[in-house]
């Protein structure tokens, strides 16, 4: 089998927004830099390994990143895989790539375990440690290529672990972030993967319907080409969303495997000039085909928490069938497609790393589009101290909302968002969750009851601590043991989680047993 090329360079420059020379210099430097520093590597397909980086890069020009990013998707295993120094790269291209690679290493390093507990956990953290928005972004590319080459990797386990983060944490943070095609993307490219019985009866349910289906579109899309027309509506374009097979299997479990009960496997979009016409069109569309009751929503006037915004409606085709209609501008089409990632091109080239307050918070108020710059505006400015959360995720919490909108808007952060936990780390990466001022203790049982039990000490980023030390986020936690160890009483006066107070109670009641 012949190894695959990396894709060349003037495909990923042809795909970047900017045409700027000082920005296809970097983008050109941070290729060949990337190319040298993996020349002896190879994936686990035998590819050499610069396909990987400049695969990622790819992605991030067509996401309509800025030069910067993609520079830094082009280095960003260069650190951890290429023994290429900081120092290296911040002489090559500058404090800014270097923070943009350092970040995407850093999210490498969290691990994940397990279905149930670390999930939201996770996907809390990753959003909030990811101080700039993009190292998220890079991060969504780098594991969409990954999980795209999953085939490769040899270990079952393994490649059913990188399937499963990437459907449970990947993919919703994708969705939060509005960029749905990278969504679609990485849930389609995982979902062999983890479920493979279940993807191979969707496969097959889908390929049963698939020909109706399309013959469907066909037809209401010529009748509506020529309605739209006749009515005076000449500017505009279709286009076919095909849904995702993942959303298709999850949508079939909701409504117990019944093909017939899902309209939306096609749908047609319909793009305008503007937002006046999207309504016009909807009053045309549903003077000719009768709506399905329940299924017209209008997220232009309401826009979905993301930024998401259209009009769906779903219509009786006639011939027993239905198909669901969108509807929309074109920047709302981009937005839909790209999410926080199309904002952030213009900001790139514009400013740069030269930005002053609000743009280096202008992300925050992106990523919650209703919170307006009054509640941003009071977060206080933290210096990176690698607390992990960094403060003003608190402080948010806490802004005094200048709206009833924001306000409504807060609420839901604060329950959804930033419930009062600390996140912390085991030696290895993996992340523990737990209530605000827990302790070492708390932090040992969390992880196993033996290591509580057996625990003698503590250290706190390298450093040894008494066992009431407050853990903050961000923090490595490496617990010391000894045969010899054992719980006492005061330490169940530490402790703030139930679970360790329960585990120490039980050993303090074997002690006195062993005792008699
Ligand atoms: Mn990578």
């Amino acid at each position: 089998m012949n190894a695959v090329k990396p894709r060349p360079l003037k495909e990923i420059l042809d795909a970047m927004a900017s045409k700027d020379a000082k920005d296809i210099e970097l983008v050109s430097k941070a290729y060949g830099f990337s190319e040298e520093a993996h020349k002896v590597q190879k994936r686990y397909s035998g590819d050499p390994y610069f396909v990987h980086p400049a695969e990622v890069a790819y992605l991030l020009a067509e996401a309509g990143m800025g030069p910067r990013s993609i520079a830094a998707g082009l280095i960003h295993d260069t650190i951890e895989d290429a023994g290429v120094t900081p120092k290296d790269i911040e002489d090559t291209f500058g404090k800014e790539v270097l923070s943009l690679v350092e970040g995407v290493t850093k999210l490498g390093t969290l691990r994940y375990r397990g279905l149930e507990r670390h999930t939201e956990s996770l996907r809390k953290l990753f959003a909030a440690t990811a101080k700039d928005i993009r190292v998220l972004i890079i991060k969504l590319m780098d594991r969409l290529h990954n999980a795209r080459t999953l085939e490769h990797v040899p270990r079952v386990e393994k490649r059913m672990r990188i399937a499963l983060e990437t459907l449970e944490i990947y993919a919703p943070i994708a969705d939060r972030l509005g960029m749905s095609v990278a969504k679609q993307e990485l849930e389609d490219a995982a979902f062999p993967h983890a479920y493979p019985k279940e993807y191979e009866k969707t496969r097959e349910l889908l390929k049963e319907r698939s020909i109706e289906n399309e013959r469907r579109l066909e037809k209401v899309e010529k009748t509506l080409k020529r309605e739209l027309a006749e009515a005076g509506l000449r500017e505009f374009r279709t286009e076919t969303r095909v849904k995702g097979i993942y959303s298709l299997f999850r949508k079939l479990e909701r409504k117990g495997w019944d093909m017939t009960k899902i309209y939306d496997i096609r749908a047609l979009r319909v793009i305008f000039p503007t937002i006046a016409d999207c309504y016009s069109a909807l009053g045309l569309i549903h003077s000719h085909w009768r709506p399905v009751p329940g299924k017209i929503k209008d997220y232009i006037a309401f826009p979905k928490p993301n930024g998401y915004q259209s009009i769906h409606t779903t219509i009786y085709t006639g011939d027993g069938g239905a198909l669901e209609m969108q509807l929309r501008t074109e920047a709302q089409h981009k937005e839909a497609l790209y999410g926080i990632a199309s904002h952030l091109t213009y900001k790139e080239i514009q400013a740069g790393a030269k930005e002053g307050r609000r743009g280096s918070l202008e992300w925050v108020r992106q990523f919650f589009p209703r919170l307006g710059w009054s509640a941003v505006e009071k977060i206080p400015v933290v210096e990176d101290k690698g607390e992990g959360v960094p403060g003003w995720v608190k402080e948010l919490a806490h802004a005094d909302p200048a709206s009833k909108e924001s306000k409504e808007y807060l609420d839901t952060l604060k329950s959804d968002f930033f419930s009062h936990r600390v996140f912390v780390f085991t030696p290895k990466g993996d992340v523990i969750d737990l209530p605000i001022a827990a302790t070492p203790i708390d932090f040992a049982y969390a992880v196993h009851s033996d290591l509580g039990n057996t625990m003698s000490g503590a250290r706190v980023n390298g450093k040894l601590v008494s066992l009431d030390t407050p853990l903050r986020n961000g923090e490595m936690v490496e617990i010391i043991t000894k045969p010899a160890g054992h719980p006492t009483r005061k330490w169940h006066d530490i402790a703030k989680t139930n679970m360790a107070k329960k585990h120490i109670r039980a050993a303090l009641a074997q002690q006195r047993e062993a005792k008699r």
